[in-house]
């Protein structure tokens, strides 16, 4: 949606008025310009994150400006940047001066000079992005836009204020933020403005890892994040970031065998988890389940193509690319690492009979994960067959079942053998030795194949049994 209101009404609230008050007092021509303005013209909801630049010290302004504002908190003042920042209640404003930049090859950080407003307009990634609104009194709600960026907002396009070789090239990260934005907008990318992403692709090199990260995970974050995959994988950044998913493109077939485009299906898999979770790391494994298949893919007539251990070799490409990415390398990555590596298994229960003992199993092995492995599977369901389709959900719907049948009676998840290693030494007189390791595995496995049940009294018995197998001696 388009707003229609005259733009003076949208800046209705109080601290927009008092901005301009105090830049009045102190002479400075003074607007809010980029994301807050693009985003109140297509009445997003509205980010409490906003920018104002000046003509003059943007840091002087925000200090007298917080003086005026109520609950604001001191002003940080970031100064190599020539920036600072109010907080104030939830809002947080950028105050900086209008600059003109300069950039050299080497970096992204560009030689910054004073400037007018049209120069800083100049400097910015994107027509959408280049639209100031006046605050001061004289021109307040009155909208500057140099580069046509409304009719770019109403055509929902993303182009580049200048010559796009020139704006990528100074800055290369304006290219995954033109990604972004047109995931995130559901826009498209102009064919000049796409043409020199294709050309400067390969400048995306000198771009830390931390911000291309970043860019992808606000990409994975939209409601359908194949859009920017395909843009990237067209313009051939992809290539250069995720490699591991670009080698999982193209079907082969060899001998009237073919199998499925692994690359597209990657993207549907991620597509379909959307509507069921906003969890960012849930998301990223759904992206990188089949990562492990490039390397495996083997073709064994008469089977056909095979892609054995898939799964264990995608979960370490998982701790590559993570560490490659210096994304962090904790629990979230484990979490990933785990669904990579489990991605097969309830596809594998839904198959066949739903046995007690297999659910079980896999609750134990999944813990916490489970619902998410499910979930998971569930997406991954991207037969065109529609009878296929709906008999993969039932079988999903009937393990999901049993899931909760099995937990609420076994209670399985996360679950400890209910005889300690100390018991063990207890009963049997023994120190720490390899047969507790042997013992208690034993009344794991019994008690997850089902043949006793997960109660102490059975795990006793079951103890000495085995303890009595491995010639030890009771003491009771
Ligand atoms: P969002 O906050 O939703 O990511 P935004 O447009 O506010 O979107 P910011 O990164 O907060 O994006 O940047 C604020 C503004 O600063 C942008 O609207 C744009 O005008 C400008 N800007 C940010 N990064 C760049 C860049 N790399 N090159 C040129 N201009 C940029
Ligand atoms: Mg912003």
């Amino acid at each position: 949606m388009i707003a229609n209101f005259p733009f003076e009404i949208a800046l209705n609230e109080a601290h927009f008025k008092i901005i301009g008050e105090v830049a009045d007092a102190m002479q400075v021509p003074c607007y809010v310009i980029g994301g807050f303005v693009r985003d109140l013209i297509l009445e997003r909801d509205s980010k409490k994150d906003i920018d104002i630049v000046c003509v003059g010290s943007g840091i002087a302004l925000a200090k007298a400006v917080q003086k005026k504002l109520p609950n604001a908190q001191k002003v940080q003042v970031f100064k190599s940047y020539g920036t600072a920042m109010v907080q104030a209640g939830d809002l947080v404003l950028e105050f900086v001066g209008a600059r003109k930049e300069s950039y050299s090859s080497e970096s992204r950080n560009p030689e910054v000079e004073p400037g007018s407003l049209e120069e800083d307009q100049n400097r910015r990634d994107f027509t959408i992005n280049a639209l100031a609104l006046g605050l001061n009194k004289d021109t307040f709600g009155i909208l500057l836009d140099p580069f046509n960026g409304l009719k770019d907002l109403k055509e929902k396009r993303i182009q580049t204020p200048l010559e796009p070789g020139i704006t990528f090239d100074d800055d290369p990260l304006r290219m995954l933020r033109a990604i972004r934005f047109a995931t995130q907008l559901n826009f498209t990318i102009a064919p000049t403005t796409l043409t020199a992403l294709k050309k400067y692709a390969t400048r995306i090199a000198i771009i830390s890892n931390e911000r291309i990260v970043d860019e992808l995970h606000k990409i994975i974050a939209t409601s359908k994040p194949s859009q920017g995959f395909l843009l990237l994988e067209e313009t051939g950044l992809l290539e250069k970031i995720l490699p591991e998913l670009t080698a999982l493109k193209g079907i082969e077939e060899i001998d009237g065998h073919r199998h499925k485009d692994n690359f597209y299906h990657s993207l549907e898999v991620l597509d379909n988890i959307c509507p069921n979770t906003d969890d960012l790391w849930l998301r990223w494994a759904a992206l990188l389940h089949d990562i492990g298949k490039a390397p495996t893919k083997k073709l064994v007539p008469p089977a056909g193509w095979t892609f054995h251990g898939h799964e264990f070799v995608g979960a370490k490409m998982v701790y590559k690319l993570f560490k490659r990415l210096k994304m962090p390398l904790n629990e979230k990555m484990k979490y990933v690492q785990k669904l990579v590596l489990m991605s097969s298994r309830p596809i594998v229960i839904a198959q066949d009979l739903v046995t007690d003992s297999a659910v079980r199993r896999l609750i134990f092995d999944a813990g916490d994960s489970v619902d998410d492995l499910i979930c998971l599977c569930e997406a991954d369901i991207t037969t065109k067959n529609p009878k296929r389709f709906e008999r993969y959900h039932n079988n999903f719907k009937i393990v999901r079942q049993k899931i909760v049948e099995v937990e609420s009676r076994d209670q399985v998840r996360n679950f400890q053998p209910p005889v300690t290693g100390e018991m063990i030494m207890a009963y049997f007189q023994i120190g720490p030795s390899r047969a507790i390791g042997t013992i208690k595995e034993a009344i794991k496995e019994a008690i997850l194949e089902g043949s006793i049940p997960n109660e102490l009294d059975a795990a006793k018995e079951k103890m000495k049994e085995e303890g009595i197998k491995l010639g030890l001696k009771p003491h009771e």
